[in-house]
């Protein structure tokens, strides 16, 4: 382990060093709190043994200093003392210091006390990267607790969450954004001649190629069972219609078999709203509401095609 000895007395510090490189450890030397200091900002060194009674900057100084710094990390600090007195002792762990060893040094004093400090810090450095793991698994159950995992698309709980942000966002600015509603044709019927699993198959089939179709500011969500919605941020209504079209001439060119329908291959419908912050005050439900009943009426109208709300 590396270890910082920080100790005006040269003859001290020598035998210090030699004592400590015998049982494995690197020493590092310094004569002062300053010069000590200074190494520990290149040096990753992680214990320090410091004499109280330095020129420049003392031990209590170096202590304090150590344990003020954010950026260090856990150091664990051994004070040597020539001071004996109680008084003396806590003023030394007060500074900071994890635990004191008097001087002269006593050899097996001065093994017990480092190896407990090794202890300690391999078990911090343990604890460090159990929390980063736990933090790694925490973001990815967020993540993943708002996904669709079929689909690997927003659920609704995330269409929610990112609706309600766009739109405040949309109202604040004074900004248009649209929303996009589909839906497969005859899906029930597709489940039904095929299986369900080559209906979980279109799902994502439709999903991945709606995806393609979007910009990275705008999310899709799977909102229904078989049923999807985009958001497209500061695109009106008729931005909005021509992406859903793009949307859904992609899918009906992906010539899926699909025997249920009339056409023989696979389609969607569409409908497309928008909210206009200059033309009316709508909330976002009212917006989705719209692209709903736009859905609506492209399925009523003989489904494949996209249909607007007009808001008035
Ligand atoms: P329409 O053209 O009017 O939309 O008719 P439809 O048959 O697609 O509509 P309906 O709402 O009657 O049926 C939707 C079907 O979607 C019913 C259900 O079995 C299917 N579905 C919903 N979720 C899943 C899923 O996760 N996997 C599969 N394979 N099918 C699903
Ligand atoms: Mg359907
Ligand atoms: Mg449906």
């Amino acid at each position: 382990m590396k270890i910082l000895v920080a100790d005006d007395d040269l003859i001290s510090r020598k035998l210090l060093k030699n004592t400590l490189e015998k049982w494995g450890h690197e020493v590092f030397q310094a004569e002062n709190g300053e010069e000590a200091w200074k190494l520990l900002q290149t040096n990753d060194i992680k214990f320090v043994i410091v004499d109280w009674l330095m020129p420049v900057m003392d031990g209590l100084a170096l202590c304090r200093k150590i344990r003020s710094s954010g950026s260090l990390g856990y150091v664990y600090i051994i004070l040597l003392t020539g001071k004996d007195k109680k008084e003396d002792l806590i003023e030394g762990l007060d500074a900071g210091a994890d635990d004191y060893i008097a001087k002269p040094f006593d050899r097996d004093e001065l093994r017990v006390k480092s190896r407990a400090a090794v202890r300690i810090l391999a078990l911090e450095k343990e604890l460090i990267e159990k929390n980063e793991n736990l933090s790694v698994l925490n973001d990815k159950l967020e993540k993943l607790a708002k996904m669709d995992t079929l689909m690997e698309i927003g659920n609704r709980r995330s269409f929610y969450e990112t609706i309600e942000k766009v739109h405040y966002r949309a109202w604040k600015y004074s900004q248009v954004y649209g929303i996009i509603m589909c839906d497969i044709d005859n899906f029930k019927a597709y489940n039904d001649i095929y299986g369900h699993l080559a209906g979980d198959n279109i799902l994502k089939t439709v999903a991945d190629n709606t995806k393609l179709m979007l910009l990275k500011s705008e999310d899709l969500f799977r909102y229904g069972g078989e049923e999807i919605v985009a958001i497209l941020p500061e695109q009106d209504l008729n931005e909005t219609v021509l992406l859903a079209e793009r949307i859904r001439k992609r899918i009906e060119s992906l010539a899926i078999d699909h025997k249920g329908n009339n056409s023989g291959m696979l389609t969607i419908s569409c409908g497309a709203s928008a909210y206009d912050p200059k033309k009316t005050n709508r909330k976002w439900e009212i917006i989705l509401d719209f692209a709903d009943k736009a859905l609506y009426s492209a399925k009523n109208s003989g489904k494949n095609k996209t249909c607007r709300y007009e808001d008035s």
